[in-house]
């Protein structure tokens, strides 16, 4: 534990900085970024704390985790489906809103003891203060706020909408926009509807076929199908979101199955096919931008600050920024040896995160998180993880303690 020395680097990096924040002697301004990273081999997830690039800590769990954090970065999600587990770290970040700035309160990150048990949980997806765990071994959802999670007092809703499937469940409002799957267990998913908080289903099934994916961005939420995307708009007051089908038929081959959803603008990139990606503006005269790839995407991620930057790791290891406004591939950037998408899916390949003004990039083959500044675009710092580091979350930001 390096709490010490992490607070000492925290207090020289404000002073660093001083004249930002002109208030009393007693406030100061920090700024903390902690990386939560996944093993490929091993049942645990190591935090790097990235103000002075050290292992913090590490957490033992059942299994290999899928990782989502939370909107708030106050708490990440570790699924592990084999296992029917979601394990839950508090990563000891957390802002308050004070208005004309935020509050930060920064401890020990830690393993909850709650845990979430299911046959086999898959999806995590948080909207409207609720968060919705879709566990594809029984068709069932578990809603909770984090708030919950983080006093101890977690008692979920469990709702039973329809037969196992792989699905998914998005909270909007008062109520969940949820998969649904084919009568025929074989044939691929049918579509999405909306359901309220008591279960009852609420308007008819908009069809998307083999429904994966999702994303939300202001306010809106897609998802993807076999042949276009679902946008689903919240309703004013207590009605309920409307889901429109859009179609990808001019794009060519390929479906979009996996979405980031823009923050300070209104946008989605998709993958489309192995080698390209697709940006969705919803609303628009020509929704859809298909940007192709030099070779095939290992990895993409959104920067939640620098709002036209997209960045994605193709199989030859470059980083590729991708200007969402222009459509271009603006700059290119080696930044690991290739890891080719031919074999097995799950076999160990960078993922991507990003922290403040770098993007942090699992390097599983060497044992290292690659830092490239999104201000100069080159590699910074290469951080050596124990393990095989694989799946990556970022979390933190800047507040004031006083
Ligand atoms: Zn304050
Ligand atoms: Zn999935």
């Amino acid at each position: 534990m390096s709490r010490t020395s992490t607070l000492t680097k925290l207090l020289l990096t404000s002073v660093a900085i001083t004249g930002l924040v002109a208030s009393s002697a007693a406030a100061h301004d920090e700024t903390v970024y902690r990386l939560f990273i996944g093993d490929h081999v091993d049942g645990i997830i190591r935090a790097v704390d990235l103000n002075d690039g050290t292992e913090m800590d590490a957490f033992q769990i059942d299994q290999t985790p899928a990782l989502t954090r939370s909107i708030s970065g106050r708490t990440i999600y570790a699924v592990q489906g084999d296992a029917g587990k979601v394990a839950i770290i508090d990563t000891g970040i957390a802002f308050e809103d004070h208005g004309d700035h935020q509050d930060i309160k920064i401890t020990d990150a830690q393993l909850l003891s709650t845990v979430i048990e299911g046959t086999r949980p898959a999806h995590v997806v948080e909207g409207s203060g609720t968060i919705a765990i879709f566990d594809d071994g029984t068709g069932d959802v578990v809603l909770f706020s984090e708030s919950d999670v983080i006093n101890g007092s977690f008692d979920p809703l469990n709702l039973s909408p329809g037969a196992a499937h792989h699905g998914l469940a998005a909270p909007m409002g008062d109520f969940l926009v949820v998969s649904v799957p084919h009568e025929d267990p074989d044939q691929p998913r049918f579509g999405l509807r909306v359901i309220d908080m008591d279960g009852a289903e609420v308007g008819d099934v908009v069809e998307c076929p083999g429904v994966h994916g999702q994303a939300q961005s202001a306010r809106v939420f897609a998802f993807g199908c076999h042949d276009g995307v679902v946008l689903a708009t919240p309703g004013t007051g207590a009605t309920q979101p409307t889901l429109e089908h859009i179609p990808t038929a001019d794009l060519g081959d390929g479906n979009v199955s996996t979405l980031k959803g823009g923050t300070a603008m209104q946008f989605f990139l998709g993958n489309f096919g192995p080698a390209a990606v697709v940006i969705i503006e919803p609303g628009s005269e020509e929704p859809f931008r298909k940007v192709d790839l030099p070779t095939r995407r290992v990895d993409f991620a959104l920067d939640p600050v620098l709002a036209q930057n997209a960045y994605i790791l193709t199989e030859d290891g470059q980083l590729r920024l991708l200007n969402i406004l222009s459509g271009e591939i603006t700059q290119s950037l080696q930044v690991t040896e290739p890891y080719s998408m031919d074999g097995h899916w799950r076999d160990p390949r960078p993922r991507l995160a990003v922290a403040g003004d770098h993007i942090a990039i699992t390097d599983p083959l060497q044992g290292l998180i690659h830092l490239v500044s999104t201000e100069t675009f080159e590699v910074e710092q290469s951080i050596a993880v124990e393990g095989v580091p694989y799946t990556i979350v970022a979390v933190g930001g800047s507040g004031v303690t006083h």
